[in-house]
């Protein structure tokens, strides 16, 4: 049935549809149950999660999905594909959709770069990222430091994100990795 259903498109979508069909991303198969929102590690910073980014797909709003901050906070960690019950492979269309950004000049997340490096400071200092101290250091970074402040309570209170961050084991051998690679310092 989902064969005859079509995604609507305007005069320029063709070449990012046709990408992402060579991919494997199937978006009519969605059935919007939510499982790669809920299973997405910063979903809670996004302002749309990859469920709703597939709706946008769904409904022809591929100008909306570009233009969500969503895409280029997503960590391209494959934790929505892999729960996805229809194969719908959402983390290889946020990869879509960031390449077609930057084709079409849309880097419209000026802080980007803040983010990764923000992201990449993390791993250095504590072996993984804690949710809370990277969107502090994104947004004191940003120069807006109380951006997400009503937002926190609420995300510690379901278990979302913790005060305090966890080290994990190997962490020197982690640090070492970075000195080599000089990651974090600003890459
Ligand atoms: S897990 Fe798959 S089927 Fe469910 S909403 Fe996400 S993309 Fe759609
Ligand atoms: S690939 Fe991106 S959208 Fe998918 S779960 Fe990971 S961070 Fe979330």
């Amino acid at each position: 049935m989902g064969e005859a259903i079509e995604i609507r498109r305007k005069p320029g979508d063709e070449a990012l549809l046709a990408e992402l069909k060579e991919q494997g991303v199937s978006i009519l198969s969605c059935y919007q149950c939510g499982k790669c929102t809920a299973g997405c590690p910063v979903a809670f910073a996004m302002d749309y999660g990859p469920r709703t980014i597939v709706r946008f797909m769904q409904l022809g709003m591929i100008e909306e999905a570009l233009k969500t901050h969503s895409i280029w906070i997503c960590a391209a960690c494959e934790t929505c594909s892999a729960r996805c019950p229809r194969g719908v492979e959402p983390a290889k269309l946020m990869d879509a959709l960031r390449v077609e950004a930057g084709k079409k000049g849309q880097l419209t997340e000026k802080n980007i770069k803040i983010f990764n490096d923000s992201f990449l400071q993390m791993v250095k200092l504590f072996g993984r990222v804690h949710e809370l101290g990277l969107i502090m250091a994104f947004n004191l970074k940003s120069l807006q430091p109380f951006k997400d402040a009503a937002m926190g309570p609420t995300a510690l209170g379901k278990g979302k994100m913790h005060l305090m961050p966890h080290k994990i084991k190997g962490l020197g051998t982690l640090r070492r990795v970075f000195d080599k690679t000089k990651g974090g310092e600003g890459h």
